[in-house]
């Protein structure tokens, strides 16, 4: 049964798409690229308890690079120090992954199975209104997210 559960959620990777299952923008725990690695800013980092964190200039919607945590460590990030974010984001220069929002699960875990990066952002082409169409934002999607569309029948019926 646990199975068969199982083998629909994957069947289903086919038909949902990363829309289906992403983490919402306004969800998101980023930082901004003027951001300051003092005290408060580690603490929150750590709090948050997340392993990537987005990186936004100005507007959250402008993602423009991915923290990963363990390079706060690697990099001997010393609090009292003060570090400037971008000097961190600019040292390591983890490459972004942009997905478009109609991407099925399918082949987002093709993507992931690659390697590239476990995270990817998603965009949208927004037409609505009178100006030109344009790429939105509209969130985050992981490994973890897909993962779980597989088991979560599983999970459910619990
Ligand atoms: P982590 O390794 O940080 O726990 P996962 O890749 O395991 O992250 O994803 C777990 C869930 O958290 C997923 O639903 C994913 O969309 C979400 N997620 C990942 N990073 C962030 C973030 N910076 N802010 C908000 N949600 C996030």
């Amino acid at each position: 049964k646990e199975e068969l559960n199982i083998i629909q959620g994957a069947l289903e990777l086919r038909t949902k798409t990363v829309e289906d299952v992403l983490t919402p923008l306004t969800d998101c725990f980023m930082l901004t690229s003027e951001a300051v690695l003092d005290f408060n800013t580690m603490s929150e980092i750590m709090q948050s308890g997340y392993t990537r964190i987005p990186v936004f200039e100005n507007l959250r919607s402008n993602i423009v690079d991915i923290l990963f945590v363990k390079d706060l460590d690697l990099a001997f990030v010393d609090p009292d120090d003060c570090t400037h974010l971008k000097t961190i984001t600019q040292f390591y220069k983890h490459p972004m992954h942009c997905v478009f929002n109609d991407t099925k699960l399918d082949a987002m875990l093709e993507e992931f199975k690659k390697g590239k990066s476990h995270l990817a952002i998603v965009q949208r082409v927004n037409n609505e209104g009178e100006g030109d169409p344009f790429y939105e934002v509209m969130g985050i999607v992981t490994l973890e997210d897909v993962i779980e569309e597989i088991i979560k029948s599983e999970i459910l019926d619990e």
